[in-house]
């Protein structure tokens, strides 16, 4: 079988430009021999996403976040202590993404007429060998909406190509609850759904808490995808998602990213001490996460890939048999040994949230 197109729904890329400090156009190995003896983060030294490792994998599109948390004063979950702040960073990271225009080395993709050409673009490069010098394509999309002082930044962002949006991340949020909190949206959550509504900005339902998922859902009728999500019935945390708020959003056509992330592949992962090898980590539990949304939806057009491969860990907490964001491309033969068909494999690596996008976009 040919080696499928891949969209990874979720990558960080901005965030490990200017915060990891990392040229990603670098090879991988230069990234991490630049980090060789620094241990200011869990990942150093194990990064595994790099332009060049995404083009080998055919990584050819992907949704490129914009991240940047607002916290109190108190709080024990890092982040910018305003709102504005937190705008900043966001505006920064922007700028490095258009600068990687500048380069040659990314495309924005913010509406169907560039998705098409580009889509065309990237099939004629690889015919011609070119793929090597191909410009990788990429949906903005931000995750956890704090720094979104006003609505009028919204309004300011979508201009700047914005196309997709996760009301929270970790902890509380502005507008909505994340990962390990409690609660709903409020009016302020309410609010920001409305105008996201009259933009056409995609819900990105990863991250939220319950309440808040179930409340978003309720308030929100435009387009809703989960960028990196897994499942509950796997790994049972509230950072997966029920089988219950799976059918939700393939009642809603969603398309789910499955995220690569250990501790959300395999249950009862402990930092510091579990690592891939000693709980046996590979992609097969990716196919396993990938399978169980199959099985919930009854086929195979609501499951994809969103590896955030480059989320705040390496190689110490992603699949063992991934060394780079290239070995995305092992996942279709482990699908084709469970008894996917290659149009199956092509609508999980790719085609679904294509399919997504063309649908939200028309
Ligand atoms: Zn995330």
């Amino acid at each position: 079988m040919a080696q499928p197109l891949i969209l990874d729904a979720h990558l960080d890329l901005s965030m490990n430009a200017l915060e990891w400090n990392r040229d990603l156009r670098w090879t991988v190995a230069e990234i991490r021999e630049s980090e060789r003896g620094m241990t200011d983060r869990p990942d150093r030294g194990n990064g595994t996403v790099s332009f060049d490792a995404m083009r080998r994998g055919r990584v050819g599109i992907c949704a490129a976040t914009q991240i940047a948390r607002f916290v109190r004063r108190d709080s024990p979950i890092p982040g910018w202590h305003s709102q504005e702040q937190a705008w900043a960073q966001t505006q920064g990271q922007l700028a490095w993404y258009l600068a990687m225009e500048e380069a040659g080395e990314m495309v924005q993709i913010a509406d169907a007429a560039a998705l098409e050409r580009h889509l065309e673009h990237w099939e004629d490069a690889s015919g011609n060998g070119h793929e090597a010098h191909a410009p990788i394509g990429y949906v903005l999309s931000l995750e956890g909406a704090d720094s979104i002082v006003t609505l009028h930044h919204l309004e300011r962002a979508y201009r700047q190509g914005l196309r997709a949006v996760g009301p929270a991340h970790y902890g509380p949020g502005v507008y909505a609850q994340g990962t390990n909190a409690t609660g709903g949206i409020g009016d302020k959550g309410r609010a920001l759904l409305r105008e996201m509504e009259r933009l056409n900005i995609i819900l990105d339902a990863t991250h939220l808490c319950d309440e808040s998922f179930w409340e978003c859902l309720d308030a929100f009728r435009g387009p809703v995808w989960a960028s990196h999500n897994n499942c509950r019935a796997l790994v049972f945390h509230g950072r997966q998602f029920s089988d219950e708020q799976l059918e939700a959003l393939i009642d809603r056509d969603a398309v789910v990213g499955v995220a690569f992330d250990a501790w959300m592949l395999v249950p009862d992962w402990v930092r510091g001490s579990s690592t891939p090898q000693n709980r046996g980590v590979t992609l097969a539990q990716v196919a396993d996460h990938i399978d169980h949304i199959c099985q919930v939806a009854g086929d195979a057009l609501h499951a994809g890939i969103g590896s955030d491969l480059d989320g705040a860990f390496g190689t110490e907490q992603g699949p063992a048999d991934v060394d780079t964001i290239a070995d995305l491309q092992n996942v279709p033969a482990l699908l084709a040994a469970r008894g996917y068909s290659s149009q199956d494999i092509e609508h999980v690596c790719s085609g679904n949230f294509l399919r997504f996008l063309r649908k939200a976009w028309n």
